[in-house]
């Protein structure tokens, strides 16, 4: 029998349908917002459907095939990936060399390339560290020297060394990093990306402006 492949738009009818959330972190009552229908087989369709969060709002494009006897999808496409980790907001204030590697480590944990993360890991180290003309031999003693320009404090330290292990065996001993250890790794690094880079800027573009400009409260 010949299907029809005429484009049925909005049949879902504001339907909800549990889906996957990247932000929500888990499954969420999503509600279609628009959909597109086109028949595949006697039995099946693809629909592609723009879809909300009813947690979070956030907005995704799903491609589902749906049995015309199911209700619920019985498989799916989202974008973006729920389970990809997406990058910090304000990463167009890093200068481009910074932002291109911390880019390149951020797709290291969306492909699952756990070695080369740890390489990404610690270049984002060395680059900050020359960015900032920190002085020191190595990074261990750059690290240290982070403190003393007053970009990071004493308790970040351990911390940061930590990084610099990790970027260590991944080189040297071809060690592959944790899902655990990627997932805190790459939130110290993110928190000293903003730390250094984001925040100072938003704060003397938010915060400090002049006085005149401040609307008078008395
Ligand atoms: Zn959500």
């Amino acid at each position: 029998m010949l299907i029809s492949k005429t484009v049925k738009i909005n049949q879902t009818d504001n339907r909800v349908e549990s889906v996957s959330c990247g932000e929500c972190k888990g499954n969420k009552n999503h509600k279609i917002l628009v959909s597109a229908e086109m028949a595949q087989d006697e039995d099946s369709c693809f629909d592609y459907q723009v879809i909300q969060c009813l947690g979070c709002n956030r907005i995704s494009f799903r491609h589902a095939l749906y049995e015309y006897t199911q209700y619920q999808a019985t498989s799916e496409k989202i974008y973006p990936d729920p389970k990809q980790r997406l990058p910090i907001e304000g990463i167009n204030l890093l200068k481009p060399y910074i932002q291109s590697i911390y880019k390149e480590t951020l797709k290291t944990i969306n492909n699952n390339q756990v070695i080369l993360f740890g390489t990404g890991i610690r270049t984002i180290l060395e680059a900050i560290t020359q960015e900032q003309k920190t002085p020191g031999i190595d990074l261990n003693e750059k690290i240290n020297n982070l403190v003393k320009q007053g970009l990071v404090t004493q308790k970040d330290v351990g911390a940061l060394h930590d990084l610099r292990r990790i970027g260590n065996e991944a080189t040297h001993s071809i060690t592959p990093s944790s899902p655990k250890e990627i997932k805190v790794a790459m939130d110290v690094i993110e928190h000293l990306l903003q730390r250094i880079y984001i925040l100072p800027h938003n704060v003397k573009e938010n915060l400090s402006s002049p006085l005149k400009n401040k609307p008078n409260t008395k």
